[in-house]
């Protein structure tokens, strides 16, 4: 039997602490189905269809992920897709609180979803996409946080 993964998130821009996340998730799914949120409420600096296209490109050359967008509730894009999961990210404890309140609301609304977390690679516990909006919106270099894919999108 396939199983298959949901991987949420506004991706505001992909990151490789996400890219990470998507190849710890290959070790345990057969199908990885990354969601892209239009969120906004976040008020993203990148529109969503161009947060769809850096996360299709990075991931042209992986046939089990796929790349799709969602404005509703999560547990609906799982069921759309035929998710068995939910998979996120973890970097340190401050993740935990809002990690904790949303698989449980989510398990909620659906009991049979498990949400299953993987640690972040140790070096980068500290990549974010707020991190990368604001140290390449002061010119700073963040080419070895992003897929090569972003830096075109970042200038
Ligand atoms: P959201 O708006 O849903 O938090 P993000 O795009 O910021 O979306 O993050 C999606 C998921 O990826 C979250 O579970 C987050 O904790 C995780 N994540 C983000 N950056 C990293 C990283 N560097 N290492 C591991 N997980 C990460």
């Amino acid at each position: 039997m396939k199983r298959t993964a949901i991987y949420p998130g506004t991706f505001d821009p992909i990151t490789l602490g996400h890219v990470d996340v998507v190849n710890r998730g290959l070790k345990l799914f057969d199908r990885i189905v990354i969601g892209v949120a239009e969120n906004p409420k976040k008020e993203p600096m990148f529109a969503l269809e161009a947060r769809l296209k850096m996360v299709r490109e990075t991931f042209t050359d992986a046939p089990k992920v796929e790349v799709v967008s969602f404005t509703g509730l999560l547990v609906d894009l799982a069921h759309d897709q035929k998710g068995d999961a939910i998979l996120r990210g973890l970097r340190a404890a401050s993740d935990f609180e809002y990690e904790f309140q949303m698989a449980t609301m989510n398990r909620r609304l659906d009991e049979r979803i498990e949400t299953c977390f993987v640690m972040a690679r140790e070096d980068y516990t500290f990549v974010s996409s707020r991190f990368i909006r604001e140290i390449s919106g002061m010119g700073g270099d963040v080419s070895e946080l992003v897929p090569a894919t972003v830096a075109p999108y970042l200038k």
